[in-house]
Order: C-alpha cells, then sequence, then structure tokens
C-alpha cells in the first residue's frame, strides 16, 4: 500500500512539473482539455488506438472526482457504463474498484432494462482512474489551463470553415499544438456558483471556471451557438449526527455484479458492503422552501435544470404537498460523510440546515458542507457530427457535459467516442459513428445531434428502439469486436475474452437447438426437476429455456454431458434464448425498412392525426417536412426507427 502510494505521488508530481514551455516544441496528436468523466476516457481511448496525447486538466488531484452523487450506473446509465467498458473504457473498471453497495436495478422487470448500479468510495474512484491514467504509455498529463483554440482557416476559398491547431494556455503560458482538440470542460464554461443569494463565479466548488477566452473564442470566433444550464448538489451530512434507526434499511445485492466484461469479482467483498437508508421529506421541509424563495437567486433564474433530478425547491415548487424520497447514501468505507440523495439545494446555509432537521431521521443533523447551485454555457450539439467533431470546425471535438448532458456516464461514453475520433482524425483514419441499432452511445449521440438538447439530456431505456437487443449482458458481444477489429481501442486480452464467450454462446444455443426434449424419459426428467408440463411434443432445449421456471443450471443438471461445459455462460445463455426472437423479428423490421427504402408516402397523409402509435414530436416533424418516400421519412432528425416501422406497416396496409 505504502509503495503504491509513493508511486502515485512520484507520478502526480511529475506531473505538475509539466509545463506548457516543456511540452510546447512537441506537436501532440491530440489534446484533450478537462479531465472529468469525458476528458479521462477520452484521452485514454486516443491513447489506446494509438494517438500521442495530451491531457490538459485544471487540477491533477481532481481527476476522477465524482462531482455530484457517489454513485455509478442505474437504469440506462448503467448500459452505457457497460458499453464504455466493452470499448475497454475505464468506468466500469473504475466502478468495480470503488463500489462499496452493488445493486440490480429493475430486477422484476426484464433483463433488457436491467440496471447495473453501485454505490462508490469517492477516494477510491479517483485513485483508479489517476492511477490508470498517470501510468499510459503515450498520454502525458498536465496541470493547467486552458485559456483559447488556435484556429486557422480551413480554406481561404470557404469563409467560415475553421481548422483547431493546438490551444493557448492560460496566463500567457504558451501555446501547444495538435492535430486533434477534444474540449471537455463540463459546468466549468462560464461557470457560475449558487448558494442563497450570493453568486460567484466557479467551476465546481472551490475550483474557478474555465478562461473566458474559451468561451469568447466557441461564440464569437467560431460563430457556435451556445445556451445556457443549470444544476446543483446536496449539502454533505455528519454521518454520526443522522439517525438511521429512523429510516428504512436498504442493503445491497448478496453478489455483487461487476460492471466490467473482464471482471469476475468486485473489489470489495459481498460482506463488507454498506448499506444505505430510505427517509422522506415532510410538510415542514416545504415550508422552509417557500419562505426561501425569495433568498435563492438559482430557483429565481429561467435557466433549464435536470428535469429528472430535481433539487428540493424545485420538486416542492412542482408537486406541492408531495412527500418525496430521500436515500442517504454512503461516501465511502471510511468516510464520516452521508449523501443525501434528492435534497440538492440552494438556499443559504442556515436554511439548508433548517430544512434538513425537519426530517426525523436528521433531526439533530450537522453539515460538513452546503448544497449550491451551479450554471454554465453549453454547445448545442446540434452543431456536431455523429463522430463529436464541430462541424464547421477541422479536428475540433465536445465531448461530455458541454453537449447539454447530465451525468457521470453519459460524459464518459461521449469522451470515449469524441477520444476514438480525434484520435482516428489526428492519424488520418476516417471518422466512425455508431448507430441506433448496436447501441445506446450511439442512441444518445444521434438524440443530441439531430434533435439537440432543451434541458439537461439524460439517458433512459425508454430513448431506444432497439433496448432488447442493446442489453446491458451482452455490450461485448455487441462492440468489443468492433471495437478491437474496426477502431483499435480494445486490448487484445480483451478480444480474445470476447471471442471467447462469444464462441461458448453459439455453441450452446446450437446444442441447445440440436436437442429435441420430446422423449418420455427426458419428459420424466424434466417433471422430476420440477419443470412444469412440456406442451408441445417436439421442443427444443432452446424453446424450453424460454419458459420463466426453467434455468440452464437445470437443464445441465438433467443432460450434464450436452451442456455443462457452457454452465460458466448460464445466466447469458437463458438471457439470449428468451430475447433471440425479439431480437430477430426486430431485425427483420430493419432490413425491411431497407428494402422498402423508396416506398412513396402518399401526398395527403394526415401525419397529426395517424391512427397508428406516433409521438406528437414525430407527428409534427413529418407533417412539417413531408417527405416523399420512407427512405426521406427516415433521415429526418427527430424520426425514429420504430415510428418508420409503423408508418410503414400502416402505408403498405393502405396502400
Ligand atoms: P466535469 O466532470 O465537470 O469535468 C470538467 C473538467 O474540466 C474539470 O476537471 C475541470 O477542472 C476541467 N476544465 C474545465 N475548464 C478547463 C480549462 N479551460 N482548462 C483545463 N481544464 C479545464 N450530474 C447528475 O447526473 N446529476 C446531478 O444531480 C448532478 N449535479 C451536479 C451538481 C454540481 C454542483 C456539479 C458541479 C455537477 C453535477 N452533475 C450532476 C454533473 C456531473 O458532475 C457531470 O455530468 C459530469 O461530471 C460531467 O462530466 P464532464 O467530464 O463533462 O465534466
Amino acid at each position: 500500500q505504502l509503495r503504491r502510494l509513493l508511486v502515485r505521488h512520484h507520478l502526480l508530481s511529475s506531473c505538475r512539473s509539466q509545463r506548457a514551455s516543456d511540452v510546447a516544441h512537441h506537436k501532440y496528436d491530440v489534446i484533450v482539455v478537462g479531465g472529468g468523466h469525458a476528458g479521462t476516457e477520452a484521452a485514454a481511448a486516443a491513447t489506446r488506438i494509438g494517438a500521442e496525447t495530451l491531457l490538459i486538466t485544471q487540477k491533477i488531484e481532481t481527476i476522477g472526482a465524482l462531482s455530484c452523487n457517489p454513485s455509478l450506473g442505474g437504469v440506462g446509465k448503467g448500459q452505457l457504463v457497460k458499453e464504455v467498458d466493452a470499448l475497454d473504457g475505464l468506468m466500469g473498471r473504475a466502478g468495480d474498484y470503488a463500489g462499496v453497495h452493488f445493486s440490480i436495478l429493475n430486477r422484476s422487470k426484464g433483463p433488457a432494462v436491467w440496471g447495473p448500479r453501485a454505490q462508490l468510495d469517492r477516494g477510491r474512484y479517483r485513485e483508479f482512474v489517476q492511477s490508470q491514467l498517470l501510468n499510459m504509455p503515450r498520454l502525458t498529463v498536465m496541470e493547467g489551463s486552458v485559456d483559447d483554440l488556435i484556429v486557422s482557416a480551413a480554406d481561404p476559398e470557404k469563409p467560415g470553415k475553421h481548422r483547431v491547431t493546438g490551444v493557448r494556455m492560460a496566463d500567457g503560458a504558451g501555446e501547444i499544438l495538435a492535430s486533434s482538440v477534444v474540449i471537455t470542460t463540463g459546468t466549468f464554461l462560464s461557470g457560475s456558483l449558487f448558494m442563497g443569494r450570493t453568486t460567484s463565479p466557479g467551476g465546481r466548488m472551490g475550483e474557478p471556471p474555465s478562461c473566458a477566452g474559451l468561451s469568447h473564442s466557441l461564440r464569437e470566433v467560431l460563430g457556435l451557438k451556445l445556451g445556457r444550464l443549470r444544476t446543483g448538489t446536496p449539502p454533505r451530512l455528519i454521518k454520526d449526527t443522522v439517525d438511521f434507526s429512523l429510516a428504512e434499511l436498504h442493503l445491497p445485492d448478496l453478489r455483487p455484479t461487476p460492471f466490467s466484461f473482464i471482471n469476475t469479482h468486485t473489489h470489495c467483498k459481498p460482506e463488507d458492503q454498506l448499506p444505505c437508508h430510505l427517509t422522506y421529506t415532510t410538510p415542514g421541509v416545504e415550508k422552509v422552501v417557500r419562505e426561501s424563495l425569495h433568498v435563492n437567486s438559482h430557483i429565481q433564474q429561467d435557466t433549464k435544470g435536470p428535469r429528472y433530478c430535481p433539487s428540493i425547491e424545485s420538486r416542492v415548487v412542482r408537486f406541492p404537498g408531495r412527500q418525496h424520497q430521500v436515500w442517504l447514501e454512503p461516501e465511502g468505507l471510511t468516510s464520516d460523510l452521508v449523501y443525501p440523495q434528492g435534497l440538492s439545494m440552494t438556499m443559504p446555509p442556515e436554511l439548508q440546515l433548517r430544512l434538513l432537521r425537519e426530517i426525523p431521521a436528521l433531526h439533530r443533523v450537522e453539515i460538513r458542507t452546503p448544497g449550491y447551485g451551479v450554471q454554465y454555457d453549453f454547445v448545442c450539439p446540434m452543431q456536431l457530427f455523429p463522430w463529436l467533431q464541430v462541424k464547421c470546425v477541422q479536428g475540433l471535438f465536445l465531448a461530455g457535459q458541454i453537449n447539454g448532458t447530465t451525468g457521470y456516464e453519459e460524459a464518459a461514453a461521449q469522451g470515449l467516442w469524441a477520444g476514438v475520433n480525434a484520435g482516428r482524425t489526428a492519424l488520418s483514419l476516417p471518422p466512425l459513428s455508431l448507430s441506433r441499432t448496436e447501441s445506446y452511445i450511439g442512441v444518445m449521440i444521434d438524440d443530441l445531434v439531430s434533435r439537440g438538447v432543451t434541458e439537461p439530456y439524460r439517458m433512459f431505456t425508454s430513448r431506444a428502439e432497439f433496448r432488447t437487443s442493446l442489453r446491458p449482458d451482452n455490450a461485448d458481444l455487441r462492440l468489443t469486436l468492433r471495437g478491437f477489429e474496426e477502431l483499435g481501442c480494445v486490448s487484445s486480452q480483451r478480444y480474445s475474452e470476447a471471442l471467447r464467450v462469444r464462441h461458448g454462446l453459439s455453441e450452446a444455443l446450437v446444442a441447445l437447438q440440436s436437442v429435441t426434449l420430446s422423449s418420455p424419459r427426458w419428459r420424466e426428467k424434466l417433471r422430476d426437476a420440477g419443470i412444469s408440463e412440456v406442451k408441445s411434443t417436439l421442443i427444443s432445449g432452446e424453446e424450453m429455456l424460454q419458459h420463466k421456471e426453467v434455468s440452464f443450471e437445470m437443464l445441465a443438471s438433467i443432460f450434464p454431458e450436452i451442456f455443462a461445459p457452457y454452465l460458466e455462460f448460464s445466466q447469458r445463455i437463458k438471457i439470449e434464448a428468451v430475447y433471440r426472437p425479439h431480437c430477430e423479428n426486430q431485425k427483420r423490421e430493419m432490413e425491411r425498412i431497407q428494402e422498402e427504402e423508396s416506398l412513396t408516402l402518399p401526398p395527403d397523409i394526415d401525419y397529426l392525426s395517424l391512427p397508428v402509435s406516433l409521438s406528437d414530436e414525430v407527428r409534427e416533424v413529418l407533417d412539417r417536412a413531408r417527405p416523399d418516400t420512407l427512405g426521406a421519412a427516415t433521415r429526418l432528425p427527430g424520426v425514429t426507427p420504430a415510428a418508420i416501422v409503423h408508418l410503414l406497416n400502416y402505408v403498405s396496409k393502405t396502400e
């Protein structure tokens, strides 16, 4: 442990001593600005594909910092973590190292919408991410602040088209050149912090905002459209002053499930995991919120905040008279703090304390640091290509909160994709996109670049049309092979493991399809194992497995000679068998859409009242654009593949 700390200390000191003048003579392939969740994944991904990369961030010790909640994953977000991991990103492994309470959310629903989630130890998460980045070959990490971009005209004949050639450091510390630049400044771009009536410049408590030059350059020099969003964080509570006996105890899963496909177990032992507690707001909380609105500048602003993670003030104003959940979450194995999820607030600190003490479990609570809000600039993401490059600036990529998203997972997933493409551009390789049919990352990026954002964007499973195929369990099969063979961002060790898994799964499925469970001897064995009556006379092992009560382990105990070799994949085989018919249906639908590209859409079609399941947003887009063919409809921003299937079915029927 001591040796590890000394090595880390040495690495940190040598990174801090990197100066702009030391690296200025050197032209990098990629410069990443910002060491948050987007920046760390971008730097690591660019490095993995072979680009010489420089990560510049304001403070090295905040690399891997969790600005708000000490947790990772959940429904939709967990899928993103699995996909980042499948492409060899850091986030999943960091979660496995730092997790102190693992659970799968939505377990009562189908595995396609399960949400792997963990409470994290903040210190451990930072430690893991820093140790990975500071030891990566081809990656230099430098502490400093980027003040501006160096840009030139991409083509003197075409005004308005630029090319980025490097960055200019703050305080006249010099210029550094690169072929590609990825900006991941999170909540720091023209950031302002809010608490009560007080407003001060900042990107996060105790940290200055990005230098004004960067915002100015994006807006005025490059002509990009910027917007403003806000978010907030709760006060951190002193654990010893919380009365947990007055809250409901919530235990983690007995067997923690790792996020990473290459981990068989988590760092924290199952028995060492920490519990969470659940409590609720009271009418007293609502009273304090109402009485404090006039001294709460953040809540008075028109700027949009995160709808799905609102402050307690927004909840009270929007849903008066309701009781709201408050989760009391651990901040780490040895931390003396508690994070009250659901109580993000920006009123003056003395009123924060009064509000908290209105909750029975917090009647004598003390605050270590008060909650606060932040407002920041974001770049409207419709100005980006699907490979996250700014359309009007060659070599300039954006990822994370700067694109209008919220959340660590959303940031990391974009960072990874921007890093891959920034690296590819610098190495003169063509950029690549991910489709909505192959990943949640593809869904998110497509939503951002084709629809834009009006409020902080976060991932939900409902955003994906193909969620039965985009499951957390199969992210490796969807992405790891492509990640190695086409992108070059996946290690050969991970690739070999994914090939082994794919081989094992397909062999097991062939075995299941080839076995017919109809002979009286086998029926008897099935009955003995407690499996209810087989309905069909001829039923394959795969169809058998589609029965809710049948597990692969059961089949393997009856037919060990056939199935025992595949027992390590039991859960995955069961999920594959259940979902295969749905996925094949979806695939056929997609192929049908491709075949029917030239199908003419009736010119008088009334999209607004069409008797099919289309969202109001899709109806309006179709009504406005009135596409001639199905192919033209598929290319309209905001028209989802699911909507196209409904449209195709309707037009084919009425033809
Ligand atoms: P960040 O994690 O913000 O990282 C940006 C990095 O860039 C920082 O390290 C910064 O030092 C560096 N940087 C900035 N400018 C420069 C520069 N010019 N030069 C060099 N380095 C620079 N998310 C939720 O999902 N739910 C919430 O409730 C929530 N609440 C939040 C509350 C607060 C107060 C804050 C600050 C964040 C909150 N978040 C929340 C957001 C979450 O932290 C982000 O979504 C996530 O961290 C974004 O990752 P990122 O990499 O884009 O940016």
